[in-house]
């Protein structure tokens, strides 16, 4: 049978409700899972994200920020966790361990041939989550979960998550840093939220790489960038698996930030990133979604760096 792409996802993933106006809408969810169910998709693998677990989610965070999360989901309304950037809800722990809990399967089903490579749609986002603390829109770093996961359970040596977020995942690279069996690479807009990603931050053995852009950067210089500072990198790490902190908030449609990307960019970085994966790591890709907030650059963007993981 043709080695095919998988989709996780769960309706739970719709119960974690921000609040009005949120940027972090449940409507993300639905553009997106609109874009892949058009007839173009048909080949996509469809399956139910399971529930994460605790030993999954502390093999990146605290076990108090696990406790504390746990115990500050409220029976009704929102409650703060980060400012007023990253609300609780009742439905927000069901769909906090969709997440994990879709990350992580996807490494099993890559590392056990079951899939070719693995897309999770589901939200919240998960990047600027560090190991102690909410940040950004994110309670728990599925990203780096997965990639954890891939590591201890699969005894691999050398994981990378990149991530073409238009923000940094400094909740990525806060877990990473002092680790160096895990790779993070990031191109995103700077200066913007989170403040963080500076390309002197590099980590405990060269194991982070930060690829600051400017604002209204275009695709030529995007693709510049990538190609020059971000792919050789990757390439010399030799990752054995790659995670991807798929992000499409760097479109130019996007209202949260001031890249000019459009589809097709995210279809280009997908492909080399998976000629990459092809050499070093036996094709094996989990991409996981992180932010996006305009309703068309989420949906074209998503749909775009799907189809290059279809081939
Ligand atoms: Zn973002």
């Amino acid at each position: 049978m043709k080695p095919h792409t998988r989709i996780y996802t769960h309706v739970d993933c719709y119960d974690h409700q921000p609040g009005e106006g949120h940027p972090e809408s449940p409507q993300r969810l639905a553009v997106v899972l609109e874009a892949l169910k058009t007839p173009e998709f048909a080949a996509l693998d469809w399956q139910e994200a399971p529930l994460g677990t605790r030993a999954q989610t502390e093999l990146i965070h605290d076990a108090d920020y696990y406790d504390a999360v746990s115990e500050a989901v409220p029976l009704r309304g929102t409650v703060p966790l980060d400012g007023g950037d990253t609300m609780l809800s009742p439905g927000s722990w069901q769909a906090v361990m969709r997440c994990i809990g879709a990350a992580c399967a996807g490494i099993d089903d890559v590392m056990l041939g079951e899939a070719a490579n693995v897309f999770c749609a589901t939200r919240p986002c998960g990047h600027h989550a560090e190991p102690d603390r909410a940040m950004g829109f994110c309670i728990f770093n599925q990203a780096a979960i997965a990639a954890a996961h891939a590591s201890r359970s699969y005894q691999l040596e050398r994981v990378a998550v990149i991530d073409f977020d238009v923000h940094h995942g400094n909740g990525t690279q806060a877990a990473f840093a002092p680790l160096p069996g895990l790779f993070y690479a990031s191109c995103h807009q700077s200066p913007l939220y989170p403040g963080t990603g500076l390309r002197s931050e590099t980590g405990s053995r060269n194991n982070i790489l930060n690829v600051p852009l400017p604002p209204g950067c275009n695709s030529a210089m995007f693709r510049d960038r990538v190609r020059l500072d971000m792919l050789p990198a990757l390439r010399a790490w030799a990752p054995q698996l790659l995670v991807i902190s798929a992000g499409f908030d760097a479109h130019r449609d996007d209202p949260l930030a001031g890249l000019q990307l459009v589809d097709a960019d995210f279809h280009w970085i997908t492909q080399e990133l998976m000629a990459i994966a092809a050499d070093t790591a036996q094709g094996r890709i989990v991409s996981i979604l992180e932010g996006g907030y305009s309703v068309g650059g989420l949906a074209g963007g998503a749909a775009a760096h799907v189809r290059a993981l279809m081939g």
